[in-house]
C-alpha cells in the first residue's frame, strides 16, 4: 500500500483494510484494477466532454444513416456524405477533416452536403486545416486509433467555431460507422 501513497484518490478506500497488514498478491491486484478504474474516473472527471451523445461512442449508425443522441438531437446522415466518411477513414492511418452542412430543424439535425477544408498537415496524432466556413453545422475530423473521446485541442477548436455560428458543433469519426459529438 505504501507505494501508492501518493496517489491520494486511494487512501480513503484502501487504507482501513489493508494498512495492518502486508499486501499479498491479491492485494496488490486488487490494488492494480483499482488504480486502473479510479484513473478512469479520474479522466472521467477532468474531461466531462461528451455532454450530448457520451453513450454514442459504441453505438453504431444505422442503416438510416441516423443517430440518436442522448439529449435528444437526431442526426441523420445523407447516404453520400456517410459514405463519405466511412469510405475515408479506411484510406490511410492519418486524421482527417471534413466540414458537413445540411440543416438544423428543432432536434433534427440533416447532414447532406460536405466541403473538404483545405489541409495543412496531417499525421496519425493530429490534422492542421483551415477552420470551416461559418455555415458549417458539424466541423468532423477523424480519430485513426480509434480512441472516440475529445482531445483539449478539439475543445479548443469548438470554442472559435461556436463563437462564428452558435449552432456549430464538433463530431468525430472514431470507426467506419462510430462517432461522437460535443456541443455545450
Ligand atoms: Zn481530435
Amino acid at each position: 500500500m505504501r507505494e501508492h501513497h501518493d496517489h491520494h484518490v486511494f487512501l480513503d478506500l484502501d487504507e482501513a483494510d489493508l494498512e495492518d497488514k502486508p499486501p499479498s498478491l491479491l492485494h496488490k491486484i486488487l490494488i492494480g484494477l483499482g488504480a486502473v478504474f479510479m484513473t478512469f474516473l479520474l479522466l472521467s472527471y477532468l474531461f466531462p466532454l461528451q455532454k450530448i451523445g457520451s453513450n454514442l461512442i459504441s453505438e453504431r449508425v444505422d442503416d438510416t444513416y441516423s443517430l440518436n443522441l442522448e439529449d435528444g438531437t437526431l442526426i441523420v446522415f445523407s447516404e453520400n456524405v456517410y459514405n463519405l466518411l466511412s469510405a475515408t477513414y479506411n484510406v490511410d492511418d492519418k486524421e482527417f477533416k471534413v466540414c458537413l452542412k445540411g440543416s438544423v430543424d428543432g432536434s433534427l439535425i440533416t447532414l447532406d452536403d460536405y466541403y473538404l477544408p483545405k489541409i495543412i498537415s496531417r499525421t496519425f496524432m493530429m490534422v492542421r486545416s483551415e477552420a470551416c466556413d461559418n455555415e458549417t453545422i458539424v466541423s468532423m475530423h477523424s480519430h485513426p486509433s480509434g480512441w472516440c473521446y475529445f482531445s483539449k485541442q478539439d475543445i479548443r477548436s469548438y470554442e472559435n467555431l461556436k463563437e462564428r455560428n452558435p449552432e456549430a458543433f464538433i463530431g468525430l469519426i472514431c470507426g467506419v460507422d462510430r462517432f461522437n459529438f460535443y456541443k455545450e
